[in-house]
């Protein structure tokens, strides 16, 4: 193993205060969810049971083994699923529960821990919302058989795209070794591909040109003169795509250790913004988060409902406010055809309904005053 390999998996395994030979590195944090439930067996026939309001890529690589996604409705207050519905959605085929994490809170974990292990169920905690974060006070990610992580864009630092998976359960570990012989390598053009966008991104799309950037981007995909990033097959198909069980790239590892020591400023930040927020909606009236789950709440996103989407989406976008989407389908962010994954909205009334109201307000920005600015702005009549 190369050096930078191990000392990531150190500092990752020193933030979930476990030990590296349990930390498993991927080229995102899907590949490592699919990665898991191989390890677990699971296959043709079996079910796991997900929220109604998860990504895409979830039961995409539930449905790219042949197993079967059962969707649980969630709670509206604190947007993942609910326990009793768990229970009642466990029969003889179900074989795994996915705990998530959304927007950087656990779900009832110790309660559905105790409810899989009764059952003889594995779970896995899709923490792709909630590394650095806290349930009980212990890390996210430590209580589930395993868990796994994203290091995309958006998610709590970042490489680009990534991701990587902690084993609890060490009768997994052995099998998932397994499994990863067959990971793809990445190529050397996966590796200059990367090194691109990370300069893009860091040095031509900086904060002050992003807007305009923005505003060209979408001028230009209007015409056709580029790929809007939704084409993606994964998001319109149950197919797996090619070279989709691909290992992390040194390209990525490298930027994760620049990255990942940013996570505890971050993780404040995140906090006290969200605590800001809190505080102007609850003196308001408006939805808030109970302030009981702060403890164990992330924030890598503050989740909002609003009246009219569309308006406040174009509103953010004048205002230059990085207003968040997530999720504006209950299977984001495809919102077609959902049936193709076995999703009838019909029976998910709390996350359909609330999937066409949440936006999300950015947590890691370090001025708020013009976010506090524009709530002001729509409180009345919008909010
Ligand atoms: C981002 C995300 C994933 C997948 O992570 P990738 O690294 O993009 O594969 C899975 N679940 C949820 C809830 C997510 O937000």
């Amino acid at each position: 193993m190369l050096k930078q390999e191990v000392q990531y998996k150190e500092k990752i395994a020193q933030i979930l205060g476990t030990s590296s030979d349990r930390i498993f590195l991927y080229w995102k944090g899907r590949v490592a969810l699919h990665a898991l439930l191989r390890a677990m067996q699971i296959g043709s026939g079996d079910e796991v049971i997900v929220p109604a309001f998860t990504c895409i890529v979830v039961p995409n690589a539930i449905k790219y083994l042949g197993a079967k996604p059962i969707y649980v409705d969630i709670n509206p207050t604190t947007y993942n699923a609910d326990y009793q519905e768990v229970a009642k959605k466990i029969t003889p085929k179900t074989k795994a529960i996915i705990c998530q994490n959304t927007f950087g809170l656990s779900s009832d974990i110790e309660a559905l821990v105790a409810l899989a292990q009764q059952h003889k169920l594995f779970t896995i905690e899709d923490c792709t919302h909630g590394f650095g974060g806290t349930y009980n006070g212990r890390p996210n990610g430590s209580y589930c058989d395993a868990a796994f992580y994203s290091t995309q864009w958006n998610k709590p630092f970042s490489t680009g795209i990534g991701g990587f998976a902690v084993v609890n359960n060490e009768k997994l570990l052995s099998k998932l070794d397994a499994v990863n012989e067959d990971l793809e390598r990445a190529t050397r053009k996966d590796n200059w591909q990367l090194r691109i966008l990370y300069f893009v991104r860091e040095r031509i799309l900086t904060a002050r040109r992003y807007w305009k950037m923005l505003a060209m981007y979408r001028f230009l995909s209007r015409y056709n003169l580029v790929q809007g990033s939704s084409s993606g097959g994964e998001l319109c198909s149950i197919e797996p795509p090619k070279h989709y069980f691909k290992a992390i790239s040194q390209a990525q590892i490298a930027k994760g250790l620049q990255n990942i020591d940013k996570i505890g400023e971050l993780s404040a930040l995140r906090k006290r913004n969200a605590q800001t927020y809190n505080d102007y909606l609850q003196q308001r009236g408006k939805t808030f988060v109970s302030p009981q789950l702060f403890d164990n709440h992330a924030f890598l996103k503050f989740p909002l409902l609003v009246q009219r989407r569309e308006e406040v989406l174009r509103l953010t976008e004048k205002r230059h406010i990085p207003l968040g989407e997530w999720f504006c389908s209950p299977l984001h962010p495809t919102t077609e055809n959902l049936t193709l994954w076995d999703f009838d909205e019909a029976q998910f009334p709390i996350a359909s309904d609330i999937s066409k109201k949440m936006v999300n307000l950015p947590t890691d920005v370090p001025e708020i005053a013009p976010v506090l600015a524009f709530l002001n702005e729509i409180l009345d009549d919008i909010l």
